[in-house]
Protein backbone atom coordinates (compact mmCIF):
# COMPACT_ATOMS: atom_id res chain seq x y z
CA UNK A 1 0.00 0.00 0.00
CA UNK A 2 1.25 3.88 -0.35
CA UNK A 3 -0.32 6.10 1.95
CA UNK A 4 -1.23 9.37 0.59
CA UNK A 5 -1.60 12.64 2.71
CA UNK A 6 -5.19 12.61 2.73
CA UNK A 7 -5.36 9.23 4.04
CA UNK A 8 -3.92 10.85 7.71
CA UNK A 9 -5.50 13.88 7.93
CA UNK A 10 -5.50 14.94 11.54
CA UNK A 11 -8.85 15.10 12.95
CA UNK A 12 -8.18 18.57 14.10
CA UNK A 13 -6.04 20.25 11.16
CA UNK A 14 -2.80 21.40 12.33
CA UNK A 15 -2.12 25.12 12.37
CA UNK A 16 -1.25 26.40 8.96
CA UNK A 17 2.32 26.45 8.08
CA UNK A 18 3.67 30.23 6.68
CA UNK A 19 3.48 28.74 2.96
CA UNK A 20 6.53 27.89 1.56
CA UNK A 21 8.67 29.35 -1.40
CA UNK A 22 8.58 26.06 -3.41
CA UNK A 23 5.82 23.43 -3.01
CA UNK A 24 7.08 20.74 -0.41
CA UNK A 25 6.21 17.66 0.15
CA UNK A 26 8.34 17.30 3.91
CA UNK A 27 6.28 17.31 6.82
CA UNK A 28 5.96 21.01 7.96
CA UNK A 29 6.59 20.54 11.55
CA UNK A 30 5.28 23.35 14.32
CA UNK A 31 6.28 23.68 17.63
CA UNK A 32 3.81 21.84 20.27
CA UNK A 33 1.55 20.32 17.39
CA UNK A 34 1.30 16.92 18.01
CA UNK A 35 -0.53 16.53 14.95
CA UNK A 36 1.61 16.63 12.09
CA UNK A 37 2.07 13.41 10.61
CA UNK A 38 5.55 12.68 10.09
CA UNK A 39 6.00 9.07 7.92
CA UNK A 40 7.17 9.43 5.01
CA UNK A 41 5.68 8.96 1.67
CA UNK A 42 7.66 6.34 -0.42
CA UNK A 43 6.56 4.48 -3.90
CA UNK A 44 7.09 1.12 -3.75
CA UNK A 45 9.72 1.34 -6.28
CA UNK A 46 11.91 3.20 -3.86
CA UNK A 47 11.54 0.43 -1.33
CA UNK A 48 14.48 -1.51 -0.38
CA UNK A 49 14.87 -4.22 -2.85
CA UNK A 50 12.67 -7.47 -2.03
CA UNK A 51 13.66 -11.06 -0.87
CA UNK A 52 12.39 -14.19 -1.50
CA UNK A 53 9.90 -14.98 1.71
CA UNK A 54 7.36 -17.31 0.70
CA UNK A 55 7.19 -21.27 -0.25
CA UNK A 56 4.09 -20.30 -2.57
CA UNK A 57 2.97 -16.90 -3.66
CA UNK A 58 -1.09 -17.16 -3.39
CA UNK A 59 -2.64 -16.58 -6.98
CA UNK A 60 0.55 -17.71 -8.43
CA UNK A 61 1.95 -20.81 -10.71
CA UNK A 62 -0.30 -24.17 -10.34
CA UNK A 63 -2.99 -24.74 -7.72
CA UNK A 64 -0.79 -26.78 -5.06
CA UNK A 65 -1.84 -30.13 -4.19
CA UNK A 66 0.64 -30.89 -1.58
CA UNK A 67 2.26 -29.46 1.69
CA UNK A 68 5.64 -29.75 -0.47
CA UNK A 69 4.53 -27.39 -2.63
CA UNK A 70 3.34 -25.07 0.47
CA UNK A 71 6.58 -25.03 2.63
CA UNK A 72 10.06 -24.15 2.62
CA UNK A 73 10.94 -27.08 3.52
CA UNK A 74 9.51 -29.05 0.51
CA UNK A 75 8.20 -31.97 2.09
CA UNK A 76 4.98 -32.75 3.08
CA UNK A 77 2.37 -35.07 1.24
CA UNK A 78 -1.24 -34.00 -0.13
CA UNK A 79 -3.73 -31.70 1.21
CA UNK A 80 -7.35 -32.42 1.50
CA UNK A 81 -8.51 -28.84 0.28
CA UNK A 82 -6.66 -26.05 -0.51
CA UNK A 83 -8.58 -22.63 -0.16
CA UNK A 84 -6.79 -18.73 -0.40
CA UNK A 85 -9.35 -16.70 1.57
CA UNK A 86 -9.93 -13.03 0.03
CA UNK A 87 -12.29 -11.35 2.30
CA UNK A 88 -12.13 -11.85 6.07
CA UNK A 89 -15.90 -13.26 5.60
CA UNK A 90 -14.17 -15.97 3.72
CA UNK A 91 -11.51 -17.40 5.39
CA UNK A 92 -13.53 -17.01 9.04
CA UNK A 93 -16.61 -19.17 7.43
CA UNK A 94 -14.59 -22.04 5.96
CA UNK A 95 -12.67 -22.20 9.56
CA UNK A 96 -16.02 -22.15 11.42
CA UNK A 97 -17.68 -24.92 9.07
CA UNK A 98 -14.84 -27.00 9.48
CA UNK A 99 -14.42 -26.64 13.12
CA UNK A 100 -17.95 -27.06 13.22
CA UNK A 101 -17.54 -30.46 11.18
CA UNK A 102 -14.57 -32.13 13.14
CA UNK A 103 -12.60 -31.46 9.74
CA UNK A 104 -8.67 -30.68 10.78
CA UNK A 105 -7.50 -26.93 10.08
CA UNK A 106 -4.43 -25.72 8.61
CA UNK A 107 -3.75 -21.96 8.56
CA UNK A 108 -0.86 -21.75 6.35
CA UNK A 109 1.17 -18.63 5.85
CA UNK A 110 4.85 -19.07 4.10
CA UNK A 111 5.28 -22.36 4.70
CA UNK A 112 8.19 -21.53 6.33
CA UNK A 113 7.81 -22.41 10.27
CA UNK A 114 6.13 -25.92 9.06
CA UNK A 115 7.39 -29.84 9.24
CA UNK A 116 5.23 -31.92 7.49
CA UNK A 117 4.96 -35.68 7.18
CA UNK A 118 4.86 -37.57 3.68
CA UNK A 119 1.19 -38.30 4.77
CA UNK A 120 0.32 -35.01 4.41
CA UNK A 121 -2.90 -33.30 5.96
CA UNK A 122 -6.77 -34.68 5.26
CA UNK A 123 -8.31 -31.24 6.28
CA UNK A 124 -8.51 -27.57 5.10
CA UNK A 125 -5.55 -25.73 4.27
CA UNK A 126 -6.14 -22.07 4.06
CA UNK A 127 -4.45 -19.21 3.00
CA UNK A 128 -5.15 -15.63 3.81
CA UNK A 129 -4.63 -14.12 1.08
CA UNK A 130 -4.96 -10.46 2.04
CA UNK A 131 -2.21 -8.02 1.97
CA UNK A 132 -2.85 -4.74 3.03
CA UNK A 133 -0.89 -2.44 5.21
CA UNK A 134 -2.45 1.05 6.69
CA UNK A 135 -1.22 3.89 8.48
CA UNK A 136 -3.57 4.12 11.76
CA UNK A 137 -2.39 6.83 13.27
CA UNK A 138 0.60 9.41 13.01
CA UNK A 139 1.81 12.10 14.71
CA UNK A 140 5.32 13.56 15.51
CA UNK A 141 4.08 12.91 19.59
CA UNK A 142 2.32 10.03 19.33
CA UNK A 143 4.46 7.72 16.94
CA UNK A 144 3.11 5.71 14.61
CA UNK A 145 0.51 2.82 14.24
CA UNK A 146 0.13 0.65 11.21
CA UNK A 147 -2.54 -2.83 10.77
CA UNK A 148 -1.26 -5.26 8.48
CA UNK A 149 -3.74 -8.00 7.31
CA UNK A 150 -2.04 -11.44 8.20
CA UNK A 151 -1.54 -11.80 4.69
CA UNK A 152 0.66 -9.89 4.13
CA UNK A 153 4.53 -11.04 3.04
CA UNK A 154 6.20 -9.91 6.65
CA UNK A 155 9.70 -8.70 4.12
CA UNK A 156 7.10 -6.42 2.53
CA UNK A 157 5.85 -4.96 5.76
CA UNK A 158 9.41 -4.43 6.74
CA UNK A 159 10.34 -2.79 3.31
CA UNK A 160 7.68 -0.48 3.47
CA UNK A 161 8.52 0.61 7.46
CA UNK A 162 12.11 1.40 6.12
CA UNK A 163 10.89 3.33 3.29
CA UNK A 164 8.24 5.76 5.08
CA UNK A 165 10.64 5.43 8.67
CA UNK A 166 8.42 3.69 10.71
CA UNK A 167 11.57 2.65 12.96
CA UNK A 168 12.40 -0.59 14.22
CA UNK A 169 11.91 -2.83 11.78
CA UNK A 170 15.45 -3.41 10.09
CA UNK A 171 16.81 -6.14 12.06
CA UNK A 172 13.94 -8.45 11.38
CA UNK A 173 14.70 -7.90 7.68
CA UNK A 174 14.59 -11.33 5.27
CA UNK A 175 12.57 -13.33 8.02
CA UNK A 176 10.27 -15.45 5.87
CA UNK A 177 6.66 -16.14 6.05
CA UNK A 178 3.18 -14.00 6.98
CA UNK A 179 2.48 -10.83 9.47
CA UNK A 180 0.14 -13.74 10.81
CA UNK A 181 2.32 -15.91 11.60
CA UNK A 182 4.99 -13.60 13.13
CA UNK A 183 3.24 -13.08 16.85
CA UNK A 184 2.95 -17.27 16.87
CA UNK A 185 6.28 -17.78 17.57
CA UNK A 186 7.19 -14.06 18.40
CA UNK A 187 9.80 -13.70 15.43
CA UNK A 188 13.30 -12.57 16.45
CA UNK A 189 16.52 -11.86 14.81
CA UNK A 190 20.12 -10.27 15.91
CA UNK A 191 18.38 -9.15 19.34
CA UNK A 192 15.49 -7.94 18.31
CA UNK A 193 11.84 -9.34 18.53
CA UNK A 194 8.54 -8.45 17.24
CA UNK A 195 7.16 -7.99 20.34
CA UNK A 196 9.27 -4.85 20.25
CA UNK A 197 6.37 -3.68 17.75
CA UNK A 198 3.38 -5.61 17.95
CA UNK A 199 0.72 -3.69 20.16
CA UNK A 200 -2.35 -5.88 19.67
CA UNK A 201 -3.53 -8.52 16.95
CA UNK A 202 -7.43 -9.62 15.96
CA UNK A 203 -8.02 -12.88 15.45
CA UNK A 204 -10.97 -15.35 14.99
CA UNK A 205 -10.84 -17.20 18.56
CA UNK A 206 -12.12 -21.03 17.08
CA UNK A 207 -13.67 -21.62 20.63
CA UNK A 208 -15.74 -19.21 21.00
CA UNK A 209 -16.46 -18.35 17.20
CA UNK A 210 -15.75 -14.72 17.34
CA UNK A 211 -13.23 -12.32 16.58
CA UNK A 212 -11.54 -11.25 19.35
CA UNK A 213 -8.81 -8.39 20.43
CA UNK A 214 -5.49 -9.74 21.69
CA UNK A 215 -3.45 -6.90 23.64
CA UNK A 216 -0.23 -7.33 23.70
CA UNK A 217 0.11 -8.21 27.31
CA UNK A 218 -2.68 -11.15 26.88
CA UNK A 219 0.11 -12.74 24.01
CA UNK A 220 2.52 -13.48 26.27
CA UNK A 221 5.12 -12.73 23.36
CA UNK A 222 8.59 -14.73 24.87
CA UNK A 223 11.34 -16.34 23.51
CA UNK A 224 10.13 -17.71 20.36
CA UNK A 225 6.36 -18.38 22.44
CA UNK A 226 3.38 -16.70 22.87
CA UNK A 227 -0.05 -17.92 23.80
CA UNK A 228 -1.16 -18.26 20.37
CA UNK A 229 1.31 -21.27 20.19
CA UNK A 230 1.12 -22.02 23.51
CA UNK A 231 -2.84 -23.14 22.61
CA UNK A 232 -0.94 -25.85 20.62
CA UNK A 233 0.10 -27.63 23.23
CA UNK A 234 -1.55 -26.68 26.58
CA UNK A 235 -5.17 -27.22 27.22
CA UNK A 236 -5.62 -24.29 29.68
CA UNK A 237 -4.94 -22.04 27.04
CA UNK A 238 -6.08 -23.41 24.85
CA UNK A 239 -9.62 -23.75 26.45
CA UNK A 240 -10.00 -26.92 27.47
CA UNK A 241 -8.45 -28.80 24.36
CA UNK A 242 -5.57 -28.82 22.13
CA UNK A 243 -5.41 -26.66 18.92
CA UNK A 244 -3.26 -28.11 15.99
CA UNK A 245 -1.49 -27.40 13.83
CA UNK A 246 -3.03 -24.19 13.86
CA UNK A 247 -3.64 -22.97 17.33
CA UNK A 248 -7.11 -21.63 18.78
CA UNK A 249 -6.16 -18.13 17.99
CA UNK A 250 -6.53 -17.15 13.71
CA UNK A 251 -4.53 -14.14 13.48
CA UNK A 252 -6.41 -11.80 11.13
CA UNK A 253 -4.88 -8.35 11.38
CA UNK A 254 -1.97 -7.01 13.78
CA UNK A 255 -1.18 -3.67 14.61
CA UNK A 256 2.28 -2.61 15.12
CA UNK A 257 3.01 0.87 17.33
CA UNK A 258 6.29 2.27 16.57
CA UNK A 259 8.18 5.80 16.54
CA UNK A 260 9.29 7.59 13.91
CA UNK A 261 12.64 7.63 12.69
CA UNK A 262 15.24 6.66 9.80
CA UNK A 263 17.83 5.20 12.44
CA UNK A 264 17.78 2.32 14.11
CA UNK A 265 18.35 1.06 17.86
CA UNK A 266 22.10 1.09 19.50
CA UNK A 267 23.80 -2.04 17.72
CA UNK A 268 23.90 -4.58 20.31
CA UNK A 269 25.05 -7.76 18.26
CA UNK A 270 28.69 -7.66 17.51
CA UNK A 271 28.75 -9.63 13.97
CA UNK A 272 26.24 -6.92 13.21
CA UNK A 273 28.85 -3.85 13.94
CA UNK A 274 31.18 -5.76 12.64
CA UNK A 275 29.92 -6.25 9.13
CA UNK A 276 28.60 -2.61 9.20
CA UNK A 277 31.84 -1.54 10.23
CA UNK A 278 30.49 0.16 13.23
CA UNK A 279 31.02 0.38 17.06
CA UNK A 280 28.45 -1.69 19.26
CA UNK A 281 25.89 0.66 20.79
CA UNK A 282 26.26 3.32 17.40
CA UNK A 283 22.69 3.56 15.62
CA UNK A 284 22.86 3.37 11.83
CA UNK A 285 20.02 4.22 9.28
CA UNK A 286 17.73 1.26 8.98
CA UNK A 287 18.19 0.96 5.25
CA UNK A 288 22.17 0.11 5.84
CA UNK A 289 21.08 -2.11 9.09
CA UNK A 290 18.98 -4.14 6.30
CA UNK A 291 21.69 -4.82 3.97
CA UNK A 292 24.18 -5.92 6.61
CA UNK A 293 21.45 -8.45 8.05
CA UNK A 294 20.86 -9.32 4.65
CA UNK A 295 23.95 -9.95 4.35
CA UNK A 296 24.76 -11.62 7.07
CA UNK A 297 21.71 -13.67 6.94
CA UNK A 298 22.60 -15.06 2.89
CA UNK A 299 26.25 -16.18 4.76
CA UNK A 300 24.34 -18.44 6.99
CA UNK A 301 21.61 -19.78 4.41
CA UNK A 302 19.09 -17.86 6.07
CA UNK A 303 17.32 -16.19 3.68
CA UNK A 304 15.51 -18.53 0.53
CA UNK A 305 16.99 -19.11 -2.46
CA UNK A 306 15.49 -21.69 -4.63
CA UNK A 307 19.12 -22.50 -6.19
CA UNK A 308 20.63 -22.86 -2.34
CA UNK A 309 19.91 -26.19 -0.83
CA UNK A 310 21.44 -24.75 2.71
CA UNK A 311 17.85 -22.56 2.38
CA UNK A 312 15.34 -25.42 1.53
CA UNK A 313 14.81 -25.34 5.64
CA UNK A 314 12.54 -23.97 8.48
CA UNK A 315 15.67 -21.64 9.45
CA UNK A 316 16.39 -22.25 12.84
CA UNK A 317 15.41 -25.65 13.76
CA UNK A 318 15.51 -26.21 17.22
CA UNK A 319 15.12 -23.12 20.35
CA UNK A 320 17.77 -22.16 22.08
CA UNK A 321 17.39 -23.91 25.37
CA UNK A 322 16.09 -22.21 28.33
CA UNK A 323 16.95 -23.14 31.44
CA UNK A 324 17.28 -22.66 34.93
CA UNK A 325 20.40 -21.12 37.02
CA UNK A 326 20.40 -24.96 38.71
CA UNK A 327 20.43 -26.40 34.87
CA UNK A 328 23.01 -24.44 33.71
CA UNK A 329 25.73 -25.27 36.27
CA UNK A 330 25.75 -28.66 34.66
CA UNK A 331 26.85 -27.32 31.19
CA UNK A 332 30.37 -27.16 30.57
CA UNK A 333 32.46 -24.44 31.19
CA UNK A 334 32.47 -22.89 27.96
CA UNK A 335 29.21 -23.56 26.54
CA UNK A 336 27.53 -20.13 25.74
CA UNK A 337 25.58 -18.42 28.75
CA UNK A 338 22.98 -15.59 27.88
CA UNK A 339 20.53 -13.67 29.70
CA UNK A 340 16.90 -14.38 28.35
CA UNK A 341 15.09 -11.12 28.16
CA UNK A 342 11.36 -9.80 27.96
CA UNK A 343 10.72 -7.91 25.02
CA UNK A 344 7.37 -7.15 25.54
CA UNK A 345 8.72 -4.62 27.80
CA UNK A 346 11.14 -2.59 25.36
CA UNK A 347 10.04 0.98 24.20
CA UNK A 348 12.27 1.55 21.44
CA UNK A 349 14.84 3.73 22.09
CA UNK A 350 14.51 4.16 25.79
CA UNK A 351 13.85 1.36 27.33
CA UNK A 352 15.70 -1.95 26.58
CA UNK A 353 14.63 -5.65 27.42
CA UNK A 354 15.06 -6.22 30.62
CA UNK A 355 16.83 -9.18 32.21
CA UNK A 356 14.17 -12.31 33.89
CA UNK A 357 15.99 -13.87 36.87
CA UNK A 358 16.74 -17.44 36.90
CA UNK A 359 16.75 -18.40 33.39
CA UNK A 360 19.66 -18.82 31.03
CA UNK A 361 19.34 -19.04 27.24
CA UNK A 362 22.20 -21.69 26.00
CA UNK A 363 22.94 -22.03 22.36
CA UNK A 364 21.79 -24.94 20.25
CA UNK A 365 24.44 -24.76 17.65
CA UNK A 366 26.70 -25.09 20.33
CA UNK A 367 25.29 -27.78 21.38
CA UNK A 368 25.22 -29.89 18.08
CA UNK A 369 28.15 -28.82 17.02
CA UNK A 370 30.05 -29.79 20.14
CA UNK A 371 27.56 -33.05 20.29
CA UNK A 372 29.82 -34.30 16.83
CA UNK A 373 26.95 -32.59 14.42
CA UNK A 374 29.06 -30.75 12.39
CA UNK A 375 28.08 -28.47 9.50
CA UNK A 376 26.51 -30.81 6.44
CA UNK A 377 26.16 -33.67 8.81
CA UNK A 378 23.94 -36.28 7.38
CA UNK A 379 22.73 -39.54 9.51
CA UNK A 380 24.54 -41.57 6.08
CA UNK A 381 26.71 -40.48 3.24
CA UNK A 382 24.38 -39.44 0.29
CA UNK A 383 21.09 -39.10 2.35
CA UNK A 384 18.98 -36.32 0.80
CA UNK A 385 18.61 -34.60 4.07
CA UNK A 386 21.40 -33.19 5.95
CA UNK A 387 22.30 -30.03 7.99
CA UNK A 388 23.07 -27.07 6.20
CA UNK A 389 26.48 -26.64 5.24
CA UNK A 390 26.66 -22.74 6.42
CA UNK A 391 24.79 -23.21 9.46
CA UNK A 392 24.63 -26.41 12.08
CA UNK A 393 20.87 -25.24 13.60
CA UNK A 394 19.41 -25.90 9.76
CA UNK A 395 18.03 -29.05 9.25
CA UNK A 396 17.85 -28.72 4.84
CA UNK A 397 16.25 -31.00 2.63
CA UNK A 398 19.58 -31.61 -0.17
CA UNK A 399 16.88 -32.36 -2.67
CA UNK A 400 14.33 -35.30 -3.09
CA UNK A 401 14.17 -35.53 0.67
CA UNK A 402 11.05 -36.80 2.32
CA UNK A 403 9.44 -35.81 5.59
CA UNK A 404 10.84 -39.49 7.16
CA UNK A 405 13.99 -38.55 5.69
CA UNK A 406 14.07 -35.00 7.90
CA UNK A 407 12.62 -36.77 11.02
CA UNK A 408 15.35 -39.44 10.90
CA UNK A 409 17.63 -36.34 10.45
CA UNK A 410 16.21 -34.27 13.77
CA UNK A 411 16.01 -37.81 16.23
CA UNK A 412 19.81 -38.12 15.79
CA UNK A 413 20.58 -34.54 16.70
CA UNK A 414 17.84 -34.76 19.71
CA UNK A 415 19.43 -38.11 20.65
CA UNK A 416 22.66 -37.14 20.45
CA UNK A 417 22.36 -33.76 22.15
CA UNK A 418 20.78 -34.78 25.01
CA UNK A 419 23.36 -38.15 25.02
CA UNK A 420 26.36 -35.86 25.37
CA UNK A 421 24.75 -32.87 27.29
CA UNK A 422 21.24 -33.66 28.85
CA UNK A 423 19.71 -31.05 27.03
CA UNK A 424 16.25 -31.91 25.03
CA UNK A 425 16.45 -29.71 21.85
CA UNK A 426 12.74 -28.58 21.07
CA UNK A 427 12.11 -28.25 17.27
CA UNK A 428 11.15 -24.77 16.86
CA UNK A 429 9.05 -25.54 13.57
CA UNK A 430 4.94 -26.95 14.23
CA UNK A 431 5.23 -30.61 12.92
CA UNK A 432 2.01 -31.63 10.83
CA UNK A 433 1.20 -35.61 10.91
CA UNK A 434 4.42 -36.55 13.70
C1 LIG B 1 15.35 -19.52 5.77
C2 LIG B 1 14.54 -19.26 7.03
C3 LIG B 1 14.98 -18.34 7.96
C4 LIG B 1 14.22 -18.09 9.11
N1 LIG B 1 14.68 -17.16 10.02
C5 LIG B 1 13.96 -16.90 11.13
C6 LIG B 1 14.42 -15.91 12.07
O1 LIG B 1 15.47 -15.28 11.89
N2 LIG B 1 13.67 -15.69 13.17
C7 LIG B 1 12.50 -16.35 13.39
O2 LIG B 1 11.86 -16.10 14.41
N3 LIG B 1 12.02 -17.25 12.50
C8 LIG B 1 12.73 -17.54 11.39
N4 LIG B 1 12.27 -18.48 10.50
C9 LIG B 1 11.01 -19.18 10.76
C10 LIG B 1 9.79 -18.54 10.06
O3 LIG B 1 10.19 -17.69 9.03
C11 LIG B 1 8.90 -17.77 11.03
O4 LIG B 1 8.48 -18.60 12.07
C12 LIG B 1 7.66 -17.18 10.34
O5 LIG B 1 6.99 -16.33 11.23
C13 LIG B 1 6.71 -18.25 9.81
O6 LIG B 1 5.73 -17.58 9.04
P1 LIG B 1 4.85 -18.36 7.99
O7 LIG B 1 3.86 -17.40 7.48
O8 LIG B 1 5.74 -19.00 6.98
O9 LIG B 1 4.16 -19.45 8.90
P2 LIG B 1 3.79 -20.96 8.50
O10 LIG B 1 5.04 -21.74 8.43
O11 LIG B 1 2.91 -20.97 7.34
O12 LIG B 1 2.97 -21.40 9.80
C14 LIG B 1 3.63 -21.60 11.04
C15 LIG B 1 2.57 -21.74 12.14
O13 LIG B 1 1.87 -20.50 12.25
C16 LIG B 1 0.48 -20.74 12.05
N5 LIG B 1 -0.11 -19.58 11.38
C17 LIG B 1 0.15 -19.12 10.14
N6 LIG B 1 -0.60 -18.05 9.88
C18 LIG B 1 -1.36 -17.84 10.98
C19 LIG B 1 -2.35 -16.90 11.33
N7 LIG B 1 -2.76 -15.95 10.49
N8 LIG B 1 -2.93 -16.98 12.57
C20 LIG B 1 -2.56 -17.94 13.45
N9 LIG B 1 -1.65 -18.87 13.16
C21 LIG B 1 -1.05 -18.82 11.94
C22 LIG B 1 0.39 -21.99 11.23
O14 LIG B 1 -0.88 -22.59 11.35
C23 LIG B 1 1.50 -22.80 11.83
O15 LIG B 1 1.07 -23.35 13.06
C24 LIG B 1 13.01 -18.77 9.32
C25 LIG B 1 12.56 -19.69 8.37
C26 LIG B 1 13.32 -19.94 7.24
C27 LIG B 1 12.83 -20.92 6.20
Amino acid sequence: MTTTPDDRTPAEAPAAPAAPAAPSTEPQLVEGDCTVPLSVDVDPSAWPAPVQALAHTPGSGARPTTLAELTTLRVGGPVGRYVEATTQSELTEAIREADAAGTPVLVIGGGSNIMASDAGFDGLVIRDARAEVSLVSDSVCGGVEVTATAGTTWDDLVREAIASQWAGFAPLSGIPGTVGAAPVQNIGAYGAEVAELIASVRAWDRLRNRVVWLALGEMRLAYRDSRLKQSLSDTEVGGGRLWGPTGRWVVLDATFAVRQGSLSSRIAYSQLAGTLGVELGERVPERELREAVLELRRSKGMVLDGTDHDTWSAGSFFTNPILTTAEAEHLPEDAPRFPVTDHSQVVLGTKEAPVIEGLVKTSAAWLIDHAGFTKGFAVEAGAPAGLSTKHVLALTNRGGATGADLARLRDAVVVGVRERYGVTLVPEPVQVGF
